[in-house]
């Protein structure tokens, strides 16, 4: 295949990454991203083995710098669930993550996430092997329409621009306007996000003593999972069940006390974290996920990320599946013979792979949101049972993924 320009909708994670990797293959790229900076909220976010191989396999020197900056776990580490009275259900242990599975989980705030991405876009984290494609990141500029044919895909800025490629990569999100265009080939109509029934509020506290590995309480529909980002800071995430925009329309201060009333009688150190929260970072976001899709691509147009497959947090996997997403559609366009062949390989390894987890991510969204009192105790004695099984074989599908 001659060398291609590829557009990429979106400048959060799957569309830098994509970009990062098609740079390393000597292939260029230009990200148009809506927003004008990005956000230093948004808590923190964890990533499993398998999107730390992925990360690793985009940008080796962005993998060693995410260890440094994030907090890797340790083999000491365990998945401490709890009642929200603060009752041990199970405690597994993480077990050896570099050992058995080639590279650590590491837990970080999403601004430094994002910090990293940029340095390594423009070059501040320097990298031996960077590649020689052109990476350019256009800020404040919406993609707002498409239009291919068989000599290239033209996109509509939201500047009045038009721009013209070989590809065109959306990794616009959960509302993107670019799985349209994917979504109308596959089934002649689009479908919107579909909310998941529960809203997710989020912070970052000071590491308490007691928990202080992080741990994740069920009540009644609610959860609430915390984690260390650091030896000093954790970061939070209640999902609560609740009317859709019940929460968003609270004012912060509101949503805080809020929270706080509902989980003021839940054990230590849940109501002090809620206290201590930084209001700076302090965010409430309703939870959509979207129908799955089984073709991810359109002509010259593909999907990547929450735009392929939006995912409810319940397993922490959307972001983990975008690098995964990333690193495979980068190597597919640099060494397939053609865009068909790009496309159907890239198709091949990840549409069954994510669909499973954005469907697993439901059901356990259900689960975890129960909340009359006899399904709360079944969900608890569910979890007593699954997580007495070995946790390297449970995770073995997930964590043994190579790029
Ligand atoms: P996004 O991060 O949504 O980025 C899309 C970008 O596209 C945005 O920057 C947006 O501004 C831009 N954009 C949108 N429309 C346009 C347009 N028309 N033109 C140009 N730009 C556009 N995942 C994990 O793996 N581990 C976790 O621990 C985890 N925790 C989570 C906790 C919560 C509470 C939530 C809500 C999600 C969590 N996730 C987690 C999921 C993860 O955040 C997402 O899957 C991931 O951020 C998806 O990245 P993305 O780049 O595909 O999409």
């Amino acid at each position: 295949m001659r060398p291609l320009k590829v557009i990429i909708a979106g400048g959060g994670l799957a569309g830098l990454a994509l970009g990062l990797g098609l740079r390393r293959h000597g292939l260029d790229a230009e990200v148009f991203e809506r927003t004008d900076g990005f956000g230093l909220t948004g808590s923190g976010i964890v990533l499993s083995p398998n999107g730390v191989k992925a990360l690793d396999h985009i940008s080796p020197a962005l993998g060693a710098e995410l260890r440094k900056t994030g907090r890797p776990s340790n083999p000491g580490s365990r998945a401490l669930m709890l009642t929200s009275g603060g009752k041990q259900l199970a405690a597994q242990p993480f077990g050896d993550m570099v050992g058995n599975w080639g590279a650590p989980l590491v837990a970080i705030m999403r601004a430094d996430l994002h910090r990293l991405l940029t340095a390594t876009v423009t070059g501040d984290l320097p990298e031996a092997g960077a590649g020689t494609g052109r990476l350019g990141v256009h800020h404040g500029t919406a993609v707002t329409g498409v239009t291919q044919d068989a000599s290239g895909v033209t996109v509509e800025l939201s500047d009045g621009r038009s721009v013209t490629g070989a590809v065109l990569a959306g990794a616009d999100g959960v509302r993107s306007v670019v799985r349209a265009v994917v979504e109308r080939a596959e089934r002649g109509a689009t479908r919107p996000p579909r909310y998941s029934g529960f809203t997710s509020v989020r912070g970052s506290a000071p590491r308490p003593s007691v928990h202080p590995e992080g741990f994740i309480s069920g009540g009644r529909g609610v959860q609430f999972f915390c984690s260390p980002v650091s030896e000093e800071r954790l970061y939070w995430v209640a999902t609560v069940k609740a009317p859709e925009g019940s929460w968003p329309a609270k004012t912060l201060d509101t949503a805080r006390a809020d929270l706080r009333e509902l989980l003021g009688s839940w054990h230590d150190p849940v109501p002090a974290m809620i206290d201590s929260c930084d209001p700076d970072d302090f965010l409430v976001t309703d939870i959509h996920d979207r129908p799955p899709l089984r073709r991810w691509s359109a002509g010259r147009v593909v999907l990547l990320g929450d735009a392929a497959h939006p995912m409810s947090p319940m397993l922490g996997q959307g972001a983990n599946m975008a690098l995964e997403d990333a690193a495979c559609l980068a190597d597919q366009l640099a060494q397939a013979a053609s865009l068909p062949e790009a496309f159907t390989e890239y198709e091949r390894f990840r549409v069954t792979r994510a669909n499973k987890y954005a469907s697993m991510s439901r059901m356990l969204g259900r689960l975890g949101h129960l909340s009359n009192p006899l399904g709360v105790a079944f969900r608890d004695t569910m979890i007593r049972l699954m997580m007495r099984g070995n946790p390297d074989k449970a995770n073995a599908d997930l964590y043994a993924y190579r790029p």
